[in-house]
């Protein structure tokens, strides 16, 4: 219990602590498996039963693999605290089985900034680059991105920097710097970059596939997406087709614990909504907001404190509260409700009843981008004629999603709604 203790009393809410806000406190304390596995007292990923969702032995090829897709052996509250598959936990008791009405498994969620984006995306990424599923194989040629290719990915990545809205802190940089992606950059390329500068780079199979999970996570990280259960559906059987066929094009080494994971991910979403509900990203943003109140060498961890108890004695002023869009390139791109595709040009009060409304140029509603594996729609993906744009005048309250205009010579533009949480 002392560990709860203590990771209530960081977030300073200790007196408040009550069995119903557990759930919500192990979302915050959790989600990163490693530390999962410390706190629970099992064995980490790479053991013969490391899954801590599923107790399907692992094959060990080099490195320790998942090989079954379907029809999981899933753990229970009820297995794990009986201990059934006794070599999936380490000596004693965790003392979170005290809790009565935590669910040992259900209650543990998985976090898709590591194991997603850090793990699947950037490991795809690399066996693009390299050729190599195995770091000691040849390189596959049908894999491996000729350097023609590697360099077309590169100046369309190049030309998205600038489109970007500001909302996102880091733009896309180049596959040569990928060791130095961070996850929030794997993230944006995995949603929305991706699709379109691997599109006719990548060999057919390689594309369609990566396009699976794709849409699986553009999908469960919308909380309005995810909230349908034919959506949900999809994604769900979009993630086991990623996975059954990662076996196929990059083979059995490929099916490492992360990609495993991706089997357990809609189960978590289910339960507690879209995936920034329990990610680790808001530690990793904190993490930025952290660095930037050290402003010298010196005693780091006392200008932080200083910082802080700044930033508190200002937390009693009222916050101003603005609906107010951005009317300024590249951030000024919106979906309406109805799918018509804009730019705002200027936001606008009624001066007799004070109604916020919005100039805008309109595209017309959003056609289909692409129809695999999914209609574009239905993931808020369209595109639009950039020659046929209209003038118009809209209520504030029609905008519906932030979004990425992205031109092309033809006259056309495709139009990318922003659905992951933007705090970055
Ligand atoms: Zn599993």
């Amino acid at each position: 219990m002392k560990f709860l203790q203590y990771g209530t009393g960081c977030a300073g809410e200790c007196s408040e602590v009550t069995e119903s806000s557990i759930p919500y406190l192990l979302n915050v304390f959790t989600p990163y498996f490693l530390f999962q596995a410390m706190i629970k007292k099992i064995k980490q990923y790479s053991a013969k039963f490391g899954c801590d969702k599923c107790s399907q032995e692992t094959v060990h090829i080099g490195r320790s693999t998942y090989q079954q897709i379907t029809n999981l052996p899933l753990r229970t509250d009820d297995t794990f605290r009986r201990k059934s598959n006794a070599k999936h936990h380490k000596r004693g008791n965790t003392p979170f089985t005290k809790i009565q009405d935590l669910d040992m498994i259900a209650q543990f969620p998985i976090d898709y900034m590591h194991q997603v984006c850090l793990g699947v995306m950037r490991k795809l990424i690399r066996v693009w680059i390299s050729g190599k599923v195995d770091k000691k194989a040849r390189p596959n040629k049908l894999i491996k991105l000729v350097l023609r290719k590697k360099r077309i990915i590169n100046s369309r990545l190049a030309k998205l920097k600038a489109l970007f809205p500001d909302c996102f802190q880091r733009r896309p940089r180049s596959l040569n710097e990928i060791d130095f992606w961070k996850s929030s950059e794997l993230r944006s390329f995995l949603l929305y970059s991706g699709p379109m500068v691997l599109k006719g780079m990548l060999e057919k199979p390689m594309y369609d596939h990566f396009m699976y999970l794709s849409a699986a996570i553009n999908i469960l990280v919308c909380p309005y997406l995810c909230s349908q259960p034919a959506l949900l559906q999809k994604a769900r059987e979009f993630l086991e087709y990623f996975v059954s066929q990662a076996k196929v094009i990059y083979g059995e080494k490929f099916l490492v614990y992360n990609v495993h994971s991706l089997l357990h991910l809609v189960d978590d979403v289910e339960r507690f909504g879209c995936l920034d509900n329990f990610s680790c990203f808001p530690f990793e943003n904190y993490n930025q907001s952290l660095k930037k109140m050290v402003r010298s060498g010196n005693y780091p961890l006392q200008q932080i404190i200083k910082r802080l108890s700044e930033t508190e004695s200002s937390l009693g002023q009222p916050k101003k509260l603005s609906l107010s869009l951005s009317s300024k390139h590249p951030s000024n791109k919106y979906v309406t409700y109805d799918r018509h595709c804009c730019e705002v040009l200027e936001q606008i009060k009624d001066p007799i009843d004070g109604a916020d409304y919005v100039r805008v140029k309109d595209y017309g509603i959003g056609q289909k981008l692409f129809g695999s594996p999914l209609d574009s729609r239905e993931i808020g993906f369209y595109k639009v004629q950039t020659n046929a744009s209209v003038r118009q005048v809209w209520p504030l309250e029609n905008i519906r999603n932030k979004a990425i205009m992205i031109s092309d010579k033809s006259g056309t533009a495709a139009f990318l709604s922003i659905k992951h949480e933007m705090a970055e």
